[in-house]
């Protein structure tokens, strides 16, 4: 290792999260992630910036050994770097606060005859209006080419909205010849996903991904959380710190026009013809969920992954309880194990008295 009188300076870029078992260090700028056990966790919030000789202090002569391959690790890996007292002094922390102007983030439609004939209007609304920035439109039915470049002119004027993803089912018309016609034709969509379809495969267009899924559509996934499932951007780290990810500055428009929080909430709060978005979003019953984040959830606030899974309100363990675990939850934090891993177990099962530790 280098001179102790050098300080140890964690890059701002590295997020760390404690959890029950271990801790995550998450570096945002390169959307990477590793493992490290909590006393590491506690050399960031209590030695981050200090020097190094002033750090080792605090150990007896073993624990000095492993306090120094814990700042080796770091340093190798680039999570931090041992610099000067000026440096400690001028690289500033990363600001966690949670920025977007638009009044929505994301928008999913349902799409169909009532859609495609009102979806001007609603454009008008969610893009102008409410500076939306991503949209997803899910068909449960064909719809042929001919239609389906009929509806993808209808954005050719939309201001905010910058990701467009559209799921459909596959049909062999949507052959690799007519698929790339419309995409150069639509620079707007940034995803076309098509289920049922007869292989799965994903092709990186640079512009556009096209996904192909065996899968159908109705094998309902939403609110799964699985290791796959982790998103590492500063946009949703910041959201997952004051929000919640799943619902906050979220829409749902079904196929009627109907306004939900999610496909799966029950409750509707209007129509987007007859009544204003504008003021349905500013309701306190709209936003219900919109402020409760990971750290006020039931075993989540336990877990290492919270401020990188993405949550869901409505598949949740316990029905009457706003802050239970989402119930598609395959992670047991207080034995840091996936379903599937040796050892796993249910965070019921190791609830039990005689298995608890
Ligand atoms: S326990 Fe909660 S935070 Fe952890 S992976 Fe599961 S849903 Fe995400």
């Amino acid at each position: 290792m280098n001179n102790n009188e050098n300080y140890l300076i964690f890059f701002p870029v590295c997020i760390l999260t404690k959890g029950y078992q271990r801790s995550v260090i998450l570096d945002l700028q390169r959307a990477i992630l590793d493992f490290i056990p909590n006393d590491l966790y506690e050399i960031y919030m209590n030695h981050n910036k200090k020097k190094v000789a002033d750090i080792l202090q605090n150990y007896d002569t073993q624990d000095k050994e492993i306090v120094t391959e814990y700042i080796d690790f770091l340093v190798k890996n680039e999570y931090a770097i041992l610099g000067t007292q000026h440096d400690a002094e001028h690289i500033s922390e990363l600001s966690l606060k949670y920025n977007f102007c638009g009044k929505i983030t994301n928008c999913v439609c349902e799409y169909s005859k009532f859609l495609f004939e009102n979806m001007q209007t609603l454009l008008k609304i969610i893009d102008e209006k409410l500076g939306c920035s991503a949209m997803q439109i899910i068909c449960k039915e064909t719809i042929n080419m001919a239609e389906l470049s009929e509806f993808v002119q209808k954005f050719k004027d939309i201001t905010f909205l910058n990701h467009l993803e559209i799921i459909l089912p596959y049909s062999h018309e949507y052959n690799e010849k007519n698929v790339n016609t419309l995409l150069l034709k639509n620079f707007i969509i940034n995803r076309l996903t098509f289920y049922s379809a007869p292989f799965d495969e994903i092709k990186d267009l640079k512009h556009t991904f096209v996904i192909y899924l065996r899968e159908n559509l109705k094998n309902n996934k939403c609110g799964i959380v699985d290791k796959s499932y982790l998103t590492q951007n500063i946009y949703h780290v910041t959201e997952a710190h004051h929000y919640n990810t799943c619902l906050h500055k979220k829409l749902f428009i079904d196929g009627n026009g109907n306004i939900k929080n999610c496909p799966f909430s029950e409750n509707t709060f209007g129509n987007i013809l007859n009544d204003d978005i504008e003021k349905i979003i500013k309701t306190a019953s709209f936003k219900k969920f919109w402020r409760i984040t990971k750290d006020k959830i039931k075993v989540c606030k336990d877990c290492e992954f919270r401020y990188i899974c993405t949550d869901c309100r409505v598949f949740i363990k316990d029905k009457n309880d706003i802050y239970s675990q989402p119930s598609n939850c395959y992670y047991n934090p207080y034995i840091a194990k996936w379903k599937g891993e040796d050892g796993y177990i249910t965070v019921e099962e190791w609830m039990k008295p005689d298995t608890a530790q």
